[in-house]
C-alpha cells in the first residue's frame, strides 16, 4: 500500500494544514521521522505566523505543494537528541527557523551561508534530505538536524522571541552584510509588519536614525512611541514624501505586495541602498534613472545562515529585543490569516501551540 503522510514515518504527529489554495487551515494527522543520530526532536511551544506562511497556503508563488503545514518561527524544548548531537541536551530550550537542511559541503555551507546552498531545504513546503516532505511548526513536534537548531538565549521569552527566528534574522542579516549598521546613519523601513517592526528595533540598537514608510497612518503613534522610530512617513502623503527626498542612507523594503520602487528610490541619498526583502507574487518594476543618476543600488537577501542566526538571537537577548505579538490559539489561525492579509496585526501573530493544539 502506498504510504500516506500518516504512515510514512514511525512517529505519529498532529498539526494544522492547508489542503488547497483557499488557504484554509484545518486539523491534519501526519507523522515524523525517527530521531536520527544527528537529530533533535523538539516539542513545539510557540510558532510565529510569517507572511510567507500566508503566501504559501494561498499558493501566491505557484509552487505550493499541499497539504502544507506552515510555520518557521518555532520555539520549543528538546525532548530527544541523537548520539552525535553535541550542541544540545534533552530539556534545552531551542529554536527552529526557516531552513532545516542543506548539503553541508558546498562553498556556501562552508561559509556558514546554508541559506544560499543550492540544496537548502525549507522547514515546510519542501522535500527534506530523506526524500520525504517537510511539515512546519503549526504542529506538536518537529525533528531537525542539529546544525539547523538554535540555542534559545535565556533572556528571551519563548512567545515574543519566536518571530526572531524568521523576521529577526531576515532583517539583521542584510543590515550586517550591506553595511547598514553605522550609528547615526538614516534607515528607512518600508512596511510596518512582522519584519518591519523588528527592523526598527534592531536598527535602533545599532544606533541608526529610523524612519518608517507605511501605508497605514494609524500605525504612526505606535511606531514612534512604542517601537522607537524617529519619524514616520505615510507613503500616500505627497507633501511629506517630497520633503523627505534624498534624506536616507538605506532602505529596507519589507512590503509583501506589488508596489512601486520609484518613490522609495527617491528617498535615498546619492550612493543609497534599497534592500528588498518582501516577496510579492509578481515582479516589481525597476526604475533605472534614479539608480544611474544617483549611483544607487537595489539588493536582496534571504533569511541568514545558522551561525548568524545564533548571533542575532544573542544580540536580541542582549538588547532586550523581542517582537510585539498577539498570542492566538491554534483554532484562531484562519481569522488571524485574514487579518494578516489586511496588514491588521500588531505586529506578529504567535500561536500558543502547546496550550491550544490537541487532536480532535
Ligand atoms: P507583514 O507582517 O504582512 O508585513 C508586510 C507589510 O507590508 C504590511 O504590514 C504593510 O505595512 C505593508 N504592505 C502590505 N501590503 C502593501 C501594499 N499593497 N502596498 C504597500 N505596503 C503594503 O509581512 P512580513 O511577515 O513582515 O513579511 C513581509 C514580506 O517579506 C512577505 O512578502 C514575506 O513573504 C517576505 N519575507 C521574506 C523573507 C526573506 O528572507 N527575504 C523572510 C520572511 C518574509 P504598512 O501597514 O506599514 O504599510
Ligand atoms: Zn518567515
Amino acid at each position: 500500500m502506498a504510504k500516506t503522510p500518516e504512515t510514512e514515518h514511525p512517529n505519529k504527529a498532529f498539526g494544522w494544514a492547508a489542503r488547497d489554495k483557499s488557504g484554509v487551515l484545518s486539523p491534519f494527522h501526519f507523522s515524523r521521522r525517527e530521531n536520527g543520530e544527528n537529530d533533535v526532536t523538539v516539542k513545539i511551544l510557540y510558532c510565529g505566523v510569517c507572511h510567507t506562511d500566508l503566501h504559501t497556503v494561498k499558493n501566491d508563488w505557484g509552487f505550493s505543494y499541499y497539504p502544507v503545514v506552515p510555520g518557521h518561527e518555532i520555539v520549543g524544548i528538546a525532548t530527544k537528541v541523537g548520539k552525535n548531537v553535541t550542541k544540545f541536551k534533552e530539556g534545552d530550550r531551542v529554536g527552529v527557523g526557516v531552513i532545516t537542511g542543506s548539503c553541508q559541503s558546498c562553498e556556501s555551507c562552508d561559509q556558514d551561508l546554508e541559506n544560499y546552498c543550492p540544496q537548502m531545504s525549507f522547514t515546510y513546503n519542501a522535500i527534506g534530505s530523506d526524500g520525504t516532505k517537510n511539515y512546519g511548526g503549526y504542529s506538536e513536534t518537529i525533528v531537525v538536524d542539529q546544525r539547523f537548531v538554535l540555542r534559545f538565549p535565556e533572556g528571551l521569552p519563548s512567545d515574543a522571541g519566536a518571530p526572531l527566528l524568521c523576521a529577526g534574522i531576515t532583517v539583521y542579516s542584510p543590515m550586517k552584510y550591506y553595511g547598514m549598521t553605522e550609528p547615526g546613519k538614516h534607515l528607512g523601513v518600508a512596511g510596518l509588519g512582522g519584519l518591519g517592526h523588528v527592523a526598527v528595533k534592531i536598527a535602533k540598537a545599532f544606533g541608526l536614525k529610523v524612519t518608517v514608510i507605511s501605508t497605514s497612518s494609524n500605525k504612526e503613534d505606535e511606531a514612534i512611541n512604542r517601537l522607537g522610530a524617529d519619524s514616520f512617513l505615510v507613503s500616500s502623503d505627497p507633501r511629506k514624501m517630497k520633503a523627505a527626498l534624498g534624506t536616507m542612507d538605506y532602505i529596507i523594503d519589507t512590503v509583501s505586495a506589488v508596489h512601486a520602487l520609484y518613490p522609495l528610490l527617491g528617498l535615498l541619498k546619492v550612493n543609497g541602498k534599497l534592500i528588498t526583502l518582501g516577496l510579492p507574487e509578481k515582479p516589481l518594476e525597476l526604475p533605472i534613472f534614479p539608480l544611474v543618476l544617483g549611483r544607487k543600488m537595489v539588493g536582496g537577501s534571504d533569511v541568514g545562515g545558522m551561525k548568524e542566526t545564533q548571533e542575532m538571537l544573542d544580540f536580541c537577548a542582549k538588547h532586550n529585543i523581542t517582537a510585539d505579538i498577539e498570542l492566538i490559539k491554534m483554532d484562531e489561525i484562519n481569522s488571524a490569516m485574514e487579518r494578516l492579509a489586511k496588514s491588521d496585526v500588531r505586529y506578529r501573530f504567535v500561536i500558543d501551540v502547546a496550550n491550544s493544539l490537541s487532536p480532535p
